[in-house]
């Protein structure tokens, strides 16, 4: 398929897990893709991958969280692969903690990486794609959805990337932009090992209604939704959430 074939792509989380399937998968489709990490190494082999399969792809070192390093992460992308006109937005952290123990600054991090990340990000493409059109794809949770324990931070995040999601769609609905968010369950990414390990007093059980008797999916499972929502194919779509979780929110 090439459904993307002549569009330009921003991945933010790009070098593992779900980031990396999508920016491969958006690439074999025909985007030119740019791929934001944190970790500059892991976005330097994630698009030296793509390169070598005959796509087009740059990597780019850049921090979500950071104004400044955003600004400069998507003119960078801009001027190395074109004018974006997909935003996926990947990147993202999480673990499991006793609310009454959480530190400040362990809630923020977590709110400053999947939520402020999540606006920062698209504030600096929408200048690129509202008179000529667009795409953004966020990714929420399950936990957006449905409360989880020992995840207050995870979960408010997530719920404002869901909400955040539908009030930009709502705002620009006019202007030839479709923003979505995807709401994946337990995809086995690095990202599950954060959330392997329990706080202190966690029982186990309390957690088993959230795993799926189908399992847990593979990241390219969720890449392909990615580039479906990306695609002409879901020109209707907008402002939607869109779970694939293996039926745990049921
Ligand atoms: P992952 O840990 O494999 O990948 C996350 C990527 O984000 C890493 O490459 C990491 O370096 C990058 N990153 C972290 N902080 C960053 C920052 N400040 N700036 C730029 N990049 C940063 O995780 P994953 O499972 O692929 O998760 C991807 C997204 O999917 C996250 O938003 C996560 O919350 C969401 N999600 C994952 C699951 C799951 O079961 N794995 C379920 C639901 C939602």
């Amino acid at each position: 398929m090439n459904r993307l074939e002549g569009r330009t792509a921003i991945v933010t989380g790009a070098a593992s897990g779900i980031g990396l399937s999508t920016a491969r998968r958006l690439a074999s489709e025909g985007a030119a893709v740019a791929c934001l990490d944190l970790s500059a190494e892991g976005a330097e082999k994630a698009a030296s991958e793509i390169s070598s399969a005959g796509h087009k792809a740059t990597a780019i070192a850049c921090d979500v969280s950071d104004p400044t390093s955003v600004r400069r992460a998507v003119e960078d992308a801009a001027g190395q692969v074109g004018e974006p006109d997909i935003l996926c937005n990947i990147a993202g952290i999480g673990r499991f903690y006793n609310t009454h123990e959480l530190k400040p600054e362990e809630w923020n991090r977590i709110i400053a990486v999947n939520l402020t990340g999540t606006f920062l990000v698209s504030q600096a493409v929408l200048p690129y794609v509202l008179d000529r059109g667009g795409v953004i794809v966020n990714t929420a949770s399950t936990s957006g959805l449905v409360a989880q324990p020992w995840q207050a931070a995870y979960c408010a995040s997530k719920g404002g990337v869901i909400m955040f999601t539908k009030a930009l769609a709502l705002e620009y609905w006019d202007r030839k932009l479709r923003v979505n968010a995807i709401c994946p369950g337990g995809v086995e990414t690095p990202m599950v090992t954060e959330f392997s390990e329990l706080p202190p007093g966690a029982e186990f059980k309390r957690i088993t209604r959230y795993i799926s008797p189908l399992g847990f999916c593979s990241p390219d499972e969720i890449a392909a939704l990615f580039a479906y929502v990306a695609s002409d194919e879901a020109r209707y779509m907008t402002g939607s959430i869109i779970s694939l979780d293996g039926g745990i929110t049921l």
